[in-house]
């Protein structure tokens, strides 16, 4: 057994106050591990809490676990006081402290036992005593499994469990689509199926639950708001705070309209722009070899996957747009070759 999972499997052979935490604006993937890992370690004994630093879409809230959650930004108190008296934390699906906001500072000052695990790259190792770290991993979900399988542990695993795993993977591939995906993760599918999952059924509440307003938010986007650079295989939605109050806004509806813009023809490096919570927030998407986490960290504090990235720009949504321009120009290049 690899030595992580020895020293994890020892951990837990007594009862422990465990708390469970993922990255700001949780989504699939940092759900689906967070509440699988909540599910297990409460099938071992143990006394478990969720803890996400804040909200998150209403399309993951009919996840087995959900009411269970306890959001730091609405509970700081509780939040607290759990986690001052936890003896392990698991960190799901980050590996910096800055992702989780202001409840690193409680984090921070627990002597817990940390367990890291994650598949993003760049890991600060000085964050947890114990670290599953596989840049590799389609998603954060399968790590999940694999640590439960390495443990030996798998006759633990039943259909809620599946269920939230399925959830992570399913999310963090693009319904099993990026290079990720490997026949590891189908035949972790396919256990996860074995054990009752219907597949149908989460395809559906996931991806086929939108608000009217989300959609037509949707199509307002692509009709007024993409600017497209055919020369340089690029292309940039946005939306200021004022266009999204106009199609009532809510968390989660913007996810994945920046895949709309990689889905036209010829598209390699996509960006998505939003005014939200008094930040301009980017996703940034790939095609090939551009490296979109690099831009992430190099131009919007930010991070993710060569494919997949995320940051936060300091100027405005117009400025941001230029910025962009000038990104996409420096690197014309790299995504005309
Ligand atoms: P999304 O565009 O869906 O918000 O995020 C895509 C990927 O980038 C995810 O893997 C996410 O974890 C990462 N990401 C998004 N925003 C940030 C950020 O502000 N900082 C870092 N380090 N990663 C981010
Ligand atoms: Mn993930």
């Amino acid at each position: 057994m690899p030595e992580n999972s020895l020293l994890l499997k020892n951990l837990l052979k007594e009862h422990k106050q465990i708390v469970i935490t993922t990255h700001k604006s949780p989504d699939g993937d940092a759900m689906g591990s967070s509440l699988a890992m909540f599910h297990f370690l409460k099938q071992l004994g143990h006394s478990v809490n969720v803890i996400t630093p804040d909200s998150y879409a209403d399309f993951l809230h009919w996840m087995p676990g959900n009411n269970d959650v306890l959001i730091y930004e609405e509970k700081k108190k509780e939040v607290q006081a759990i986690t001052n008296n936890a003896q392990i934390i698991f960190f799901m699906d980050f590996n910096h402290i800055s992702r989780i906001s202001d409840f690193a500072n409680i984090v921070s000052n627990s002597d817990a036992t940390k367990v890291l695990i994650d598949h993003h790259q760049d890991p600060d190792l000085d964050l947890a005593d114990i670290i599953f770290s596989d840049t590799n991993a389609s998603s954060t979900a399968q790590l999940v499994y694999e640590i439960i399988d390495s443990m030996k542990l798998t006759t633990y695993l039943n259909k809620v469990i599946a269920e939230c795993l399925y959830v992570g993977i399913l999310t963090d591939t693009g319904s099993f689509k990026y290079s990720s995906t490997s026949a590891r993760t189908h035949y972790i599918i396919s256990n996860l199926l074995e054990l009752g999952v219907n597949h149908t059924n989460i395809h559906d509440l996931i991806y086929d639950n939108s608000s009217v307003n989300r959609i037509k938010l949707l199509g307002y986007c692509l009709n007024n708001k993409l600017l497209l650079y055919p020369e340089n295989n690029s292309a940039i939605i946005s939306l200021t705070s004022k266009e999204l109050n106009r199609f009532n806004f809510k968390k989660g509806d913007t996810e994945g309209f920046v895949n709309y813009a990689l889905a036209i023809k010829g598209i390699r490096f996509a960006t998505f722009i939003a005014e939200k919570e008094g930040l301009v927030k980017l996703s940034l998407r790939s095609k090939g070899s551009f490296k979109v986490n690099t831009i992430a960290k190099k131009y919007f504090d930010g991070g993710g996957h060569e494919n997949a990235a995320g940051g936060v720009s300091k100027v405005s949504v117009d400025e941001t747009i230029q910025l962009i321009e000038k990104i996409i120009n420096k690197h014309k290049n790299k995504l005309t070759n």
